[in-house]
């Protein structure tokens, strides 16, 4: 059975960087590279960490019914995994591991109950994932009062998930996800 593996988390909380470990270390895993609206950060590549389309695009497939799930995520910021994203990697036999916040999260597992794994990135406080979000310095100030009030809603649903993973010490929470990892796929 071709299995899912959904790490979700407010904006911050570090689960980019567990993922892409992830993806280093077993190679039967593969990225579901989303869509999105938002502007393309420098260091980010399209078709490999994204899908940038414009406004109208993103729109059109939605209405063309494109998306397995999509959210404004942020006021016109629209994220969304495309349904050809999930044949491309199940058709190259691959285990598919998403990125993404708690909304999605919810519509994949619920779309795929039993052969997903969904782990709720958990930060140590609320204080260190504001310190954390200030410290990307990715964001305008404005950009970053918007991911600082979703992150507080999202840590509200931590219970909605199969795991809850803390990330505080990096190392500690690399061993850990690898461990849930693992066991999952030998299943
Ligand atoms: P960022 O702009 O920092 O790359 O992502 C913002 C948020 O959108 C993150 O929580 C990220 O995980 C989430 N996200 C990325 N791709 C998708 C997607 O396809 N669908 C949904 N619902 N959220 C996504």
């Amino acid at each position: 059975m071709s299995k899912l593996v959904i790490f979700t988390a407010p904006s911050g909380a570090g689960k980019t960087t567990i993922v892409r470990h992830l993806l280093d270390q077993y190679d039967q895993l593969a990225f579901s590279v989303s869509a999105t609206t938002r502007q393309r950060r420098p260091h980010e590549t399209d078709g490999a960490d994204y899908y940038f389309l414009t406004r109208e695009d993103f729109e059109a497939r939605v209405a063309a019914g494109e998306f397995l799930e999509w959210e404004e995520v942020y006021e016109g910021q629209y994220y969304g995994t495309l349904r050809s994203e999930i044949d491309r990697l199940w058709e190259l036999g691959k285990c598919i591991i998403f990125d993404i916040e708690v909304k999605g999260a919810t519509n994949i597992k619920n779309t795929y109950p039993d052969q997903s794994l969904a782990v709720f990135v958990k930060p140590p406080s609320p204080t260190v994932l504001i310190e954390r979000l200030r410290a990307r310095q990715t964001e305008t100030e404005a950009s970053l009062q918007k991911r600082i009030r979703r992150a507080s809603e999202e840590l509200t649903y931590e219970n909605s998930f199969d795991a809850v993973l803390l990330n505080d010490v990096l190392e500690d929470t690399l061993r850990n996800a690898e461990q849930l990892i693992e066991t999952y796929l030998q299943d």
